[in-house]
């Protein structure tokens, strides 16, 4: 199988002079981004390294974040995505479970390292914005211009991405080559035929799924453009893409889009030839707007850190008839199935766990052979998902198992209450999670921000919901919040909203 540094030997073969990367006012071209990322993983083989050793990527975006990515790719070396929000503590448990023998930080987080113990790592920072050369530009100085992508086999490992952790400690979910190979070819066939002429925009993190693109868009030549502003600013980027003719934007998270649509702005999107989104619920309200606004150019994708990006795919230009709460059909390779407890495979229409097979799935969790043993028994990736297929092999997903609200025996799928709750116009987000009651096990709560102000009285609300839904289902109380928890991925975070309410 191939190192997945040769998408970036071959494009810079093709195409040298075409420009690979934008930030502010640096610019990359792909003879200069192959040359760095080769600069770069031979320099760290020159501090000592050696191939499959661990290196920390703590970077915001910025074009370094690539030339650092392939480069210790070039090397033999492994990725370690490392979210630019976490505190120290969180950082500190990552480098010490992941054995990091190299760390990648930026000005900007240097913060988050100041009080760890570093010893024995070998540290470079990244000051994207200075105007003369820094650390970084030091290190590769150090390297060669002209190392070949080290020869690797498919089962090595080339990116260990820690999951959110939402319980317990976070994981290292293990990513060899081959499954890089094997994401990046779905994404060619199934989400994005990247151009060579494409503008790729990157506003979500480099370190998640915008990242995991970066792999097609390289094999493709095309330019990737990194959105620069210190937080996601709606206008800003709607303004960027007008300016900019941007034509993809290689990965939203759904609450990226809910703000997006909240823009003042009359900006010309009509570039857009492709927009993915995923990695949390989208609600159908929302998903009709975003159409409406954007035009079909929007791919949804299904995965988790185990799968990366690649379990099902619902393109709106490609598949126009699937109902927009699906998550739509498993990638060609990828087999899906939804299965009971005892792991018995469930007809369509009837709901349980989402289990995932194939080329794509991780090699296990790094060092953690009792979760990797659950997580991956009988040869199946239990994702932790709840859905069910349709008799056209649509998928739906229903919730994370975990979220499931049972009240007077009763299931409670909190995604189906939203999505009643959002079609009220004085209801702009919502989260609905389960609280404990003596006679019923759990009540339904919804924490609502409100879009009008004052927020209607809140009987209005568990009306209008009962009018839609079951009334079991409605919910028993609502909480006016200001903004609704999330994680360092704009992910909401339900647990986290039900030990507020409950506080
Ligand atoms: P992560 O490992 O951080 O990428 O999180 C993966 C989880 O996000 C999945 O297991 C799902 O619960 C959720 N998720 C990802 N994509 C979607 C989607 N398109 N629709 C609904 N939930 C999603």
């Amino acid at each position: 199988m191939v190192n997945v540094a040769s998408f970036l030997a071959l494009s810079a073969q093709r195409h040298p002079d075409r420009c690979a990367v934008r930030f502010a006012d640096r610019r990359l071209s792909y003879a200069q981004l192959r040359e760095q990322a080769s600069r770069f993983g031979s320099a760290l083989l020159g501090r000592g390294l050696r191939r499959g050793d661990r290196v920390a990527l703590l970077l915001p975006n910025c074009p370094q974040y690539l030339v650092a990515l392939f480069g210790a790719w070039y090397a033999g070396l492994v990725a370690v995505p490392v979210n630019a929000k976490l505190a120290g503590p969180e950082v500190e448990v990552i480098l010490g479970d992941s054995g990091a023998r190299a760390l990648v930080y930026a000005t900007a987080t240097a913060k988050a390292v100041g009080g760890l113990d570093l010893g024995g790592l070998v540290t470079v920072e990244v000051d994207a914005r200075s105007p003369g050369p820094d650390a970084f530009d030091r290190l590769l100085a150090e390297g060669r211009p002209d190392l070949e992508p080290a020869a690797v086999d498919g089962d090595d490992l080339a990116w260990l991405f820690y999951t959110s952790g939402t319980t317990g400690r976070p994981k290292g979910a293990q990513l060899t080559h081959r499954n890089l190979n094997v994401m990046t070819w779905a994404l060619l066939a199934d989400v994005c035929d990247f151009r060579p002429d494409d503008v790729v925009l990157h506003v979500a993190p480099l370190s998640h799924g915008s990242g995991l693109y970066s792999l097609g868009a390289v094999a493709r030549g095309a330019e990737h453009l990194i959105y620069d502003g210190a937080s996601f600013d709606p206008p800003a980027v709607l303004d960027l893409i007008e300016r900019e003719r941007v034509t993809v934007i290689a990965f939203l998270a759904p609450t990226m889009i809910v703000m997006l649509l909240g823009a003042d702005s009359k900006a010309d999107t009509s570039s857009l030839r492709c927009a993915v989104y995923g990695g949390a619920p989208i609600h159908v309200e929302h998903a009709r707007r975003m159409l409406d606004r954007f035009g079909p150019v929007f791919v949804q994708i299904y995965g988790q850190g185990e799968s990366p990006m690649t379990i099902t795919y619902l393109s709106h230009a490609r598949m126009p008839d699937v109902p927009l709460n699906s998550a739509g059909v498993p990638h060609p390779g990828v087999e899906v199935r939804v299965v009971d407890g005892d792991d018995r495979p469930l007809p369509p229409g009837q709901a349980g766990e989402v289990c995932v097979r194939g080329d794509v799935v991780m090699r296990g969790y790094w060092n953690n052979p009792a979760a990797t043993e659950r997580a991956l028994r009988g040869g199946w990736l239990h994702t932790g998902d709840i859905g069910h297929f349709d008799e056209q092999g649509n998928l739906f997903l229903l919730d994370r198992s975990n979220d499931v609200i049972i009240s007077g025996g009763s299931n409670i799928y909190p995604r189906e209450v939203e999505e009643v709750l959002l079609r009220h116009p004085a209801v702009a987000e919502v989260v609905v999670f389960g609280v404990p009651d003596p006679l019923w096990g759990e009540n339904v709560v919804a924490a609502v921000v409100p879009a009008v102000t004052p927020p209607p009285p809140e009987q209005e609300l568990v009306e209008f919901s009962r009018a839609h839904i079951a009334s079991f289902k409605k919910p028993k109380k609502i909480v006016y919040v200001d903004a609704l928890p999330k994680n360092a991925y704009g992910k909401v975070l339900r647990r986290e909203a039900r030990r507020l309410a409950a506080a």
